[in-house]
């Protein structure tokens, strides 16, 4: 189990099986956890008074007639996993010789049931390698023996190992606090088989060494270390995480003394004595937490163990002990290393690291990504900068233009802004005849428009306050010179000053016309409000029909006036026959009921208030048929009217709407052949030639009504719908743009106007 911050080294006790197990000298209590010593005074070092002493130590377990796999479950599982964690872990076995250290690390190597900690250990580290595909492992192994403080590498023999360097082994301090052994060979494994052929190696030469340097491999400490790195498929960052797994089967800790050893016997015993006492008074050190200081390079064993041993590591000390009344010393001692080194607190960090290199890489990546982040960012203000000072020639373009339109006028017309006085613009009107006067109506010249909207401009001619747009003077002059004739003097166009008739006369000719200027027909963007454009239209170019229409209107009005009339002196007419009427039938039938009432020689005659009432009655039906007659013609006058003023409001819509749309709306090209005279393509005549050609028509219809109305005044109706269809058919054709076969040659394309009827 992976201990927690803050815990203590974990200590437990392990028992080498024996027949003479000293029962009354070791006691296990029932919780699994406490031994108990009672040690009779030693006779041969004072008084012999068969005193007994008791010492209870209570740890982290009794491990009593205990398999090798209970052991390994309860001492090394923890540890090995928090090792693939990344958790640095130490698992130490202590005691006298042959107390079963080395059994419990290695165990019987002829025994696979009986293998111990170690190979247990390995087997599990490479499950879990392979359990765990989300991360990526590496193993390595070294196998260290320090005998008489010298450090042995015992895979040193292993084929392809490089040896030690001229300055031999050492324990060097690395960065970060961490320790390892210079020179100490590093052994990549892949395998649980692998990693045992190296364990069984280092093994064999332990025993080899025995033979040639030591007569007991117990004399000397082995450190077996599994060297764990890991890293995250699923992070494909720099991180990685390292741990060290120390597998430790310390040398036999039994006194000198009691062997009586000699020569290298006894060198050996001082070395071991001197490193267990220096570990610890290590972990003493450990323990104490009010020392920063832990004297781990008094030897080499602490040293290498420095970075394992409490701290920032998983410890598990297995106390071995043989349980006969003849070691019952070794085993008290043994106990009270046990328990000093159970006060040590641990505090487990897990080792990670940042790869220098990927994380060169990363960074490398991320500067690229910022880059491109700020050079998109760079290209947008560019943008927006490019725009703003597109957006700033504009305006100071349209500016520039705006003056340059506004100087040209003034050349020609004196113009007046109207946001500058309202009342001036009144004012001006009322003057009149006094010269030739410019309004600009709506908002004068608009902010950033650099040609104002011509439709706001008036003209105001001499002698007649009429406004005319300088678009339609264009227009009008351009369709005459397309036409072939000139303004006749009845025609309404007074309203053209001198100026601008000179202009439009020069428009036509190519030698003088400019290639630019106020002379070509100003085209805007946007075509005025039809509502406006068509009171223009009034005024100016359907001058003629509107005048005809109102006139037709007025007449109109005057008919209806007089049907009015008629209507109620024939009903006032038709009121007094009745009651007339009434009062003559009364007056018979009374005188009836009376009797006849006859003259001298008997003729029925009439009484004299009979006879006025008869007189009145005759006078009132005379009257009323003469006004009756008046009526019925009234009636078909004002209908005849009506019709009249339908056609010419028809009319000058047609007309209007056939301008508005050469004017404004239609295509450059048509705008062309209109300023060349002629079609650009063959079949496609102009909108108002289309419509002059429907005029032929338009006259014979018009022949026809007279002739019609003189023959029969009832077929009106029959003539109102032919004229109406007629209107439709030429008014859609125009709208749509179809082209018009010219089937006839013009003759004259002057706007007929329907005659006004004379009704009176
Ligand atoms: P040490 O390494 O501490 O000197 P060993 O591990 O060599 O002691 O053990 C000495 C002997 O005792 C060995 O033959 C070993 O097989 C045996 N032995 C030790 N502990 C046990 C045990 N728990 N069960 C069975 N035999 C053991
Ligand atoms: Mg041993």
């Amino acid at each position: 189990m992976i201990a927690h911050p803050g815990s203590e080294v974990r200590v437990l006790i392990r028992s080498r099986p024996t027949a003479n197990f000293a029962q009354e000298l070791i006691e296990y209590l029932p919780d699994g956890q406490t031994v108990s010593v009672h040690q009779r005074k030693d006779s041969r070092k004072g008084v012999v008074n068969n005193q007994l002493s008791s010492w209870s130590f209570r740890l982290d377990g009794v491990l009593h007639d205990v398999s090798q796999e209970e052991v390994y479950g309860r001492v090394g599982r923890g540890v090995v996993l928090g090792a693939l964690e990344g958790y640095n872990g130490t698992v130490m076995c202590f005691g006298q010789t042959g107390a079963g250290k080395t059994y419990t690390m290695t165990g019987a190597t002829e025994s696979y049931k009986q293998r111990g900690i170690i190979p247990r250990a390995l087997q599990e580290v490479f499950h879990e390698v392979e359990q765990r595909s989300d991360h990526a492992f590496s193993v390595h192994l070294s196998f260290l023996e320090i005998y008489n403080e010298t450090l042995v590498d015992l895979l040193a023999s292993v084929r392809g190992c490089p040896g030690v360097g001229p300055g031999g082994m050492a324990v060097v301090e690395e960065a970060g606090g961490g320790v390892s052994v210079r020179g100490l060979s590093l052994h990549p494994v892949h395998s649980e088989e692998a990693a045992l052929n190296l364990l069984f190696e280092g093994e064999m030469n332990r025993i080899i060494g025995a033979h040639a340097l030591n007569k007991n491999s117990s004399r000397s400490h082995c450190i077996l270390t599994v060297h764990i790195e890991s890293r995250s498929h699923t992070l494909s960052d720099a991180k990685y995480v390292t741990s060290k797994l120390n597998l430790v089967d310390l040398a036999g800790s039994e006194r000198l003394g009691k062997t009586g050893s000699e020569g290298q016997v006894l060198k050996e015993a001082m070395y071991i004595n001197k490193s267990l006492s220096f570990l610890e008074q290590a972990i003493l050190a450990l323990a104490d937490r009010r020392r920063d200081h832990v004297p781990f390079r008094q030897t080499k064993l602490t040293h290498a163990l420095k970075d394992s041993l409490g701290g920032n590591c998983n410890t598990v000390l297995v106390a071995n002990i043989y349980g006969e009344a003849s070691q019952i010393e070794e085993t008290l001692s043994t106990l009270r290393f046990a328990s000093r080194m159970k006060c040590v607190q641990m505090d487990p960090v897990v080792n990670e690291h940042t790869d220098p290199v990927l994380q060169v890489r990363k960074l490398e990546k991320e500067i690229q990504l910022l880059k491109q982040e700020l050079s998109i960012h760079n290209t947008l203000i560019v943008s927006i900068r490019q725009i703003q000072e597109v957006f700033s020639q504009f305006k100071q373009a349209m500016q520039q233009q705006e003056q340059k339109v506004k100087a040209q006028l003034c050349q020609n017309y004196t113009l007046v802004e109207k946001a500058q006085s309202t009342a001036g613009s009144t004012a001006a009107k009322s003057r009149g005849s006094q010269g030739t006067v410019g309004v600009v109506e709506g908002h004068g010249f608009g902010v950033g428009l650099a040609v104002p909207s011509e439709r706001h401009i008036r003209l105001l001619s001499p002698g007649r306050t009429k406004a005319i747009k300088t678009k339609e003077l264009a227009s009008q002059g351009r369709k005459e010179a397309v036409e072939g004739r000139s303004p006749g003097p009845g025609k309404q166009v007074e309203s053209v000053n001198p100026v601008q008739r000179d202009r439009e006369g020069r428009e036509h000719d190519p030698q003088s016309q400019e290639p630019q200027g106020p002379q070509e027909p100003l085209r805007t963007d946007s075509p005025p409000p039809k509502a406006e454009a068509f009171e223009d239209f009034k005024a100016e170019r359907g001058s003629e029909i509107n005048r005809i229409l109102k006139e037709n209107k007025v007449v109109l009005l005057e008919r209806r006036a007089r049907l009015r009339e008629l209507t109620e002196g024939v009903n006032t007419a038709k009121r007094e026959i009745d009651s007339t009427s009434t009062a003559l039938h009364q007056w018979r039938d009374k005188r009836q009921s009376q009797g006849q009432f006859v003259s001298a020689e008997g003729v029925p005659v009439l009484d004299e208030a009979e006879l006025s009432l008869a007189l009145r009655l005759r006078e009132l039906k005379t009257q009323y048929r003469q006004q009756y007659e008046e009526l019925r013609g009234t009636k078909a006058e004002v209908s005849y009217c009506q019709h009249l003023v339908d056609q010419c409001r028809t009319r000058l819509l047609t007309e209007f709407e056939s301008w508005y749309n050469e004017s404004f709306l239609l295509p450059e090209e048509v705008q062309a052949m209109l300023r060349s005279g002629g079609p650009i393509r063959p079949g496609l005549v102009p909108v108002y030639k289309a419509l002059a050609l429907e005029e032929d028509e338009q006259e014979h219809f018009e022949r026809l009504r007279y002739e019609l109305l003189a023959d029969s005044p009832s077929a009106i109706s029959f003539y109102n719908a032919q004229n109406r269809t007629v209107q439709r058919r030429n008014y859609s054709k125009a709208m749509s743009q179809t082209p018009v076969q010219k089937t006839t040659p013009r003759g004259s394309g002057r706007t007929k106007l329907p005659a006004i009827l004379s009704v009176i």
